[in-house]
Order: C-alpha cells, then sequence, then structure tokens
C-alpha cells in the first residue's frame, strides 16, 4: 500500500515540539552570537544528499540547521552587528511573525483577509500621522524599500505620462547620496535620473530649483526623491525645500526613508523631516529601524487612487476582487499580487509595547551614535568624518590603508568582538557603525575601537 498523500498534513506533535524547543532557545540567546562568514565547499558537502526521495530524520535536518548553517549565517539581530543596517526585532514581533507563518495569513484581498488588512492599515496610519500626511493616505506592505521605491515611482511615471503623453522622454530628480535601488528603478521603468549636485552631501531646494532653473528642457522633470536617511551617512535632504520646489511645479514628492523614516517618532531628531507631509508617496523599512522582521516596508501614497490606478492586476479570475465600495486590497497598491500579511508583527509589537518604546528604541540608537562620535573625537588616532545627524557614525583610523580596514574588519568577526565592515567616503575607504540595536552597549563600541591600534 502507498503512503497516504496527507502525511505531510497531519498535526505532528513531535515535530512541534522538535521546532519549538528550536525557536525557544533561538530566542533565549542573549546576547545573540555574531555567527560567521561561511564556506561554501564545506557547505555543500554538509549538504549534499539532503533533499532525496524518502526525505529524513526531522532532528537531524534540523541538527544539521542549527550546527552548520545557522553558524554561517552572520546574526543581523546581534547587538555587535553595526553594519549596513542592522536588524533587531523585538521578541513580540518575532513571535507574532510565527503566527503569521503557522496561520498562513496573507493580506492580498479585502474579501479574502480583512481581518489581517485592518491590522497592517492601523500601522499605515500611525506611520501616515507620524509623517504628517493626510486621512486619505494609505498603502500597502512591500518586501523592502527596492520593493518600495519601483511601486512608487512607477506610479509618478504613469501618472506623468498621462499628462504628457506615453512617449515623453521623463527624468526624476535625484541627488548623488539616493540609494542605488532607486539607480535600479530607473532602469527598470525607462526613467533618467535628473542630477542635482549635492550641497554639504545634502539635496537642498535651493540646489534643484537652480538645476531646473538652467535646464533647458524642464518639463520633462516629473519627481524628486527625497531620501530621509541616506544609507552611509544617515543624513535627512532637505525636505522642507524640495517639497516647496515639486509643490511650485507639480512634480510628485516621493520620500525614501528606508533606513531613516523611523526617526519619525524619535522627538530628538523630528524637526529634520519636516517638509515629509507634502510627499506624495513615502517608503519606511520596519525591518530596519522599528524593529520588525524580514521583510517589512511600509509604502505609503497621498493619494492612494493613483497607485490603484496603475497598480491594479486585471483578469477575469480577479473580478471578484475588485468589487465597489470602499474595501481596501492591498495588492492593488504596488508591484504584487501575493503577499504574506508580512505588517502584521509590527502591529502586535506596537500594540503590546506601545509607541512610547518605540521612541525609546530608537532615541537610544541615535544617543549611541552621538557618544561614539563623541568618544571618536577624544581618541588621538581617529578622526570623525561627520557629526551624525541619526544613528550612522562614519569614522577613519589616521593612518590606515583600504587593506587595513579589511583585515580589521575580518579579525573582528573572527573574535565575534563585532561585525564592522568598511565603507566609501569621496573615495576613500573609511570605518562606519550602523547603530540601531538598543542592546548595544558603550562597552561594546570601546572594545571595537581599542582594537584599531
Ligand atoms: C535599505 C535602503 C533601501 C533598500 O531597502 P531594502 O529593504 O533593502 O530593499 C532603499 N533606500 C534606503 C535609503 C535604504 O537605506
Amino acid at each position: 500500500m502507498s503512503a497516504a498523500p496527507d502525511r505531510m498534513h497531519r498535526p505532528d506533535n513531535e515535530l512541534v515540539d522538535l521546532v519549538f524547543n528550536y525557536m525557544r532557545e533561538r530566542l533565549q540567546y542573549d546576547p545573540v552570537p555574531l555567527d560567521h562568514p561561511g564556506d561554501g565547499e564545506h557547505l555543500k558537502a554538509q549538504l549534499a544528499g539532503l533533499l532525496n526521495p524518502n526525505g529524513n530524520d526531522p532532528a537531524d535536518v534540523l541538527k544539521l540547521y542549527d550546527h552548520e548553517l545557522s553558524r554561517a549565517v552572520i546574526s543581523a539581530d546581534s547587538p555587535r552587528y553595526l553594519s549596513f543596517i542592522p536588524c533587531a526585532p523585538t521578541k513580540a514581533a518575532l513571535l507574532f511573525d510565527m503566527v503569521v507563518s503557522c496561520a498562513s495569513l496573507q493580506g492580498i484581498s479585502w474579501l479574502e483577509a480583512a481581518g489581517a488588512i485592518a491590522a497592517e492599515n492601523q500601522v499605515l496610519r500611525l506611520i501616515a500621522d507620524r509623517a504628517g500626511l493626510p486621512e486619505t493616505a494609505g498603502g500597502t506592505f512591500v518586501s523592502g524599500g527596492s520593493a518600495g521605491n519601483l511601486s512608487a515611482l512607477v506610479v509618478a511615471r504613469d501618472t506623468a505620462r498621462r499628462r504628457l503623453g506615453p512617449e515623453a522622454k521623463l527624468r526624476i530628480a535625484v541627488c548623488d547620496q539616493v540609494h542605488s535601488s532607486v539607480k535600479n528603478t530607473f532602469n527598470i521603468i525607462g526613467v533618467e535620473a535628473f542630477k542635482v549636485p549635492a550641497v554639504d552631501r545634502r539635496f537642498t531646494g535651493e540646489a534643484l530649483r537652480a538645476a531646473l532653473a538652467a535646464d533647458p528642457h524642464p518639463e520633462t522633470v516629473i519627481a524628486v526623491v527625497g531620501t530621509a536617511g541616506t544609507t552611509n551617512e544617515g543624513i535627512v535632504d532637505d525636505l522642507q525645500g524640495l517639497s516647496e520646489v515639486t509643490r511650485e511645479r507639480g512634480l510628485w514628492f516621493h520620500v525614501d526613508g528606508a533606513y531613516g523614516g523611523a526617526g519619525l517618532f524619535a522627538p530628538s531628531v523630528r524637526e529634520g523631516y519636516n517638509g515629509i507631509e507634502h510627499a506624495d508617496s513615502f517608503v519606511v523599512d520596519p525591518h530596519k529601524w522599528l524593529f520588525a522582521p524580514f521583510d517589512c516596508a511600509a509604502l505609503i501614497y497621498r493619494n492612494p487612487q493613483l497607485a490603484r490606478a496603475v497598480h491594479t492586476q486585471d483578469a477575469s479570475y480577479l473580478d471578484v476582487l475588485h468589487t465597489e465600495g470602499d474595501e481596501w486590497n492591498p495588492t492593488d497598491y504596488a508591484y504584487h499580487l501575493t503577499r504574506r500579511a508580512r505588517g502584521l508583527p509590527l502591529w502586535f509589537s506596537l500594540a503590546v509595547h506601545g509607541t512610547q518604546a518605540y521612541t525609546d528604541a530608537i532615541e537610544a540608537g541615535l544617543t549611541l551614535a552621538r557618544e561614539s562620535a563623541a568618544l571618536i573625537e577624544r581618541t588621538d588616532h581617529l578622526e570623525l568624518l561627520m557629526e551624525p545627524q541619526l544613528s550612522s557614525v562614519c569614522f577613519r583610523r589616521t593612518g590606515w590603508t583600504r587593506e587595513d580596514y579589511y583585515r580589521w574588519s575580518q579579525q573582528l568577526l573572527a573574535d565575534q568582538i563585532g561585525f564592522v565592515t568598511p565603507t566609501g567616503w569621496d573615495g576613500e575607504t573609511v570605518a562606519r557603525f550602523a547603530f540601531l540595536h538598543p542592546g548595544t552597549t558603550m562597552e561594546m563600541v570601546e572594545e571595537i575601537l581599542a582594537t584599531m591600534v
């Protein structure tokens, strides 16, 4: 007799215990170890033969994951992970991510997932309120800032095309510090960059106005992308000035706050975001500085109808989703159809802890950046490159070459003291901290800086 085809779908308490016990252990690591880079040959050997017709003992597979695979993933949630942009989810958000998985929670259409969508929209509303966007604003959660920037700028493009015709050459104004995903978006959507020189690494309204005045075809510029927290240096563009120009000229104003948007919750820096209330579209990644697990980006439009007109997928089997009325179908506001209800872990954590806990945790990262900057300034062989505006700190070790930084960074990770990768500063290799985890301490920073001798 052949085995039952539903044997994988039946309740299995032993498997539940096995995996839940592992997760319980992982959730209680204190601190989370950094772990290590991977060796391709070794990993390949460990995995050999695993995917076979008959499967394996789950305990063996989990052990392989725990002892080999997970050790070859550097933990973004370690308080010693200070590279790129870390990810430091709250325990509540992590736990609820498991609920989203276990319940196969989707958030495609109101018809199928009203409960999940109502909760996601409550979070989008909270963020929109912090930005000062009108009651009519709304959007959806997408996989990341890249997907958010793409989805928003497609709406900007198509909204302009309706006015200028399908053949019009279109440009979008950016400055050098704009994120690489925006440059990728331009390639994908066939729009050119209108490059405006930065003033002190910042995109300003004055520079934008001057560049448009000097250009023979300013009418081809249809949108402006401001960054609310550049990824490398944490610089917030002159959103106020940019928004004045976009309103004068009727341009789409997109604000990329993938990393820094969380600063809207931090009173000590909130003023720097003034002008964001005029954004036509806005992205913030909760999987960065709003302490949600991967992969979660909030995409919000001032006028969601414009997004719906562009992104709604048209197919006869989807007609049932698009009835009249005020049902909210998240799938209509970005380039996606099927989607996980990925806003729910953040919703649960916000509901459990309250917004003040978020403010406190974000301010902790800002404080770490300020105190680290002061310590760097006090240290003879270190040079601070810029007063931190948000939570990233760029600095130089006097006399070091590119190779010195790379060797130091690798040794730091090998010794499990920190994960700090070098970055570029006007063509020079320098060091950078990105603070975000509220469990990072100044003692850890001191320990790391002490290795730069
Ligand atoms: C991280 C980042 C992005 C890309 O977001 P993903 O979630 O990695 O796709 C875009 N813009 C800025 C400013 C970022 O910091």
